[in-house]
């Protein structure tokens, strides 16, 4: 039974990816930093919060990280964690700083010291291609991050590079673009359209308060990634991979599909407030996934408008229920 030990595990992607690896047998270590209330609200949708196996220990404390290691000897380690929304960076830069970047490279350092034929996948993201250098984004296209977390990750993304390279690790990174589930946390654009239209239609809410409408993303299904996050590590050798669904649409659009899922037009509820603009956007997202295409056999198997739908169906079933 291989070992596999995922940080991040109580959110979305760690949610996903543990469930994935039971399916195929993997005993799984979850790494959970002590919280006043931690939240297995994930865990439990996914039915498997009693398969795992928790591990105390928190990205920004080494010793807790080495001592994770140690007892679940994984040979592959999954670095979901961190502070992971673009809109906290900004009012919390420094902890963005540590958890985000650093957080990454004490990882890192735990499996030098500790366990270091270990494979090693980081959650690399296309945030780091902020204000964009070619109109569709690949393995080879230059960064430029807007945001602090953007400026995290990549000082995390090169940190993982810069340990392949150094002590011949075996650390790939999966440079994913932006992915959503019912699972997403509802600070997202995606989930707070999906729950506020489930509250429209219910009579719970009337409208939806929103920044930029006219930013896009290339937005996929985190089911069909943490395929992509395990295909990585199987891989011969380690390397980086960009993972999105090579189409692009606008937050207008995500807006229209999802109240459209419900018979309502988006512009009856929608509003756009310049107030919650960010002080610096990413415009456009937009990835090329031909190198997983490839080399992994990777696709998204989920539609931009079967995601949407899904999302409205779970938030329509969740708000019922409340
Ligand atoms: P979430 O925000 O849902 O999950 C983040 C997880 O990190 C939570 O379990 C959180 O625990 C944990 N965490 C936060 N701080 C620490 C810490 N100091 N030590 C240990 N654990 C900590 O993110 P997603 O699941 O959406 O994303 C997974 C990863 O992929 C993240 O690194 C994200 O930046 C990256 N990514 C995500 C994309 C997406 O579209 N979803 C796109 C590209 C990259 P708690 O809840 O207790 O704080
Ligand atoms: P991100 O790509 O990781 O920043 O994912 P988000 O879901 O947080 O944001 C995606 C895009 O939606 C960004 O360009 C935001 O500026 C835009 N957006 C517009 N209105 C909102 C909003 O109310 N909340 C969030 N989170 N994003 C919004």
């Amino acid at each position: 039974m291989k070992h596999a030990l995922i940080t991040g595990i109580t959110g979305q992607d760690g949610a996903y990816l543990a469930q994935f690896l039971l399916g195929k047998q993997y005993q799984v270590f979850g790494l959970l930093p002590r919280r006043t209330g931690n939240s297995y609200e994930r865990l439990d949708y996914l039915g498997i919060r009693g398969e795992i196996q928790l591990l105390e220990g928190d990205l920004n404390d080494l010793s807790s990280l080495i001592r994770a290691v140690n007892q679940a000897q994984p040979e592959e380690v999954y670095n979901m964690a961190a502070q992971s929304f673009v809109g906290t960076s900004w009012t919390q830069p420094v902890l963005t700083a540590q958890v985000t970047g650093l957080g990454c490279l004490n990882l890192l350092e735990a499996l030098r010291l500790a366990q270091p034929e270990a494979k090693f996948y980081q959650a690399s993201t296309s945030e780091m291609y902020g204000m964009i250098k070619q109109p569709v984004q690949d393995e080879s296209t230059p960064f430029h991050p807007r945001s602090p977390y953007g400026v995290a990750k990549l000082f995390a993304h090169w940190s993982t590079v810069n340990y392949r390279e150094s002590f011949a690790m075996f650390a790939s990174c999966g440079i994913a673009f932006n992915h959503e589930s019912p699972l997403r946390g509802l600070e997202f654009v995606s989930r707070k359209v999906t729950d506020g239209v489930a509250r429209i239609k219910l009579g719970k809410q009337q409208k939806i308060n929103l920044g930029n409408l006219e930013a896009c993303r290339d937005w996929g299904y985190a089911g069909d990634y943490v395929r992509g996050f395990w295909k990585i590590l199987q891989h011969p050798q380690a390397t980086d991979f960009v993972l999105a669904t090579g189409e692009t649409r606008s937050v207008r659009d995500l807006c229209s599909a999802a109240f459209r899922a419900v018979g309502l037009n988006y512009e009856d509820h929608v509003v756009s407030d310049p107030g919650q603009f960010r002080p610096a956007e990413v415009d456009v997202l937009l990835g090329d996934p031909r190198k997983a295409n490839e080399e992994l056999g990777w696709r998204p198997e989920t539609s931009f408008d079967e995601l949407i739908q899904m999302m409205v169906e779970a938030d329509l079933k969740r708000v019922r229920a409340e």
